[in-house]
């Protein structure tokens, strides 16, 4: 008998982990051990072959174009700013679901001239910008950054919207709508040649369950 291929699925820490982990049971891939009660990086599963581990959300895509893990879990915020290269992004698990918004102070006048932006999505805002024809300058921020315009740091800031209450709770409002955002499932080109008899019908039981979820 042929001896199973190793499989290693990153997966995002944090908001996205606990509705991904439903779906990889669906296609029955269950962690040996509680995954937010460990500080473990590296977590074996119910098949000896297959493991996860688990990152940053935006350093999923980076292992699995590099071949680091086969497959993983990502938001389309986190791949949209990596570039997608070297990654295929078989299925639309329709979790997480959000916004990715221009948002301003309420009642914030149009600006003359070149506008700064605040933002951790430094490629999506520049692509953005570039699209609309409008010249920008953007700054980079790794949190908050509903903050920058009230200290006067930007005129605008390029963020995930859920609720929007965030933005209410600071005097913003959501301007510019961007693009619609989900987690999706990549795997990496390696991987896709390599292992595509095994990946396959994992792809298709979460597809399953992802429907099943939708019409539930
Ligand atoms: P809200 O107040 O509901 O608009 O949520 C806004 C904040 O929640 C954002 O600034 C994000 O940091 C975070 N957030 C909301 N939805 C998501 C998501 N699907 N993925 C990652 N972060 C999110």
């Amino acid at each position: 008998m042929m001896k199973k291929q190793q499989l290693t699925i990153a997966l995002s820490k944090g908001r996205i982990l606990e509705e991904t982990l439903p779906l990889l049971e669906a296609a029955n891939i269950i962690p040996a051990e509680n995954i937010f009660k460990s500080r473990k990086l590296i977590f074996d599963t119910n098949h000896d072959n297959i493991k996860f581990v688990v990152i940053r959300a935006t350093d999923v895509p980076t292992y699995v174009e590099y071949g680091g893990a086969d497959m993983g879990i990502a938001g389309k915020d986190v791949l949209m700013e990596h570039g997608g290269k070297g990654l295929y992004e078989p299925l639309d698990l329709e979790i997480a679901k959000c916004k990715l918004m221009v948002a301003g102070l309420t009642d914030a006048l149009p600006v003359e001239g070149r506008m700064r932006i605040a933002t951790k999505f430094v490629n999506i805002a520049k692509q953005y910008f570039a699209q609309q024809g409008c010249q920008v300058d953007i700054v980079k921020l790794y949190g908050a950054m509903e903050l920058a315009p009230i200290m006067g740091l930007a005129d605008r800031i390029v963020d995930i919207v859920d609720t929007g209450n965030t933005l209410r709770a600071n005097g913003l409002e959501p301007m510019d709508f961007i693009a619609n955002i989900s987690s999706r499932l990549v795997v990496g080109q390696p991987a896709l040649k390599m292992k595509h008899k095994q990946i396959q019908p994992i792809i298709e039981m979460m597809s399953e369950a992802v429907v099943n979820r939708r019409e539930g």
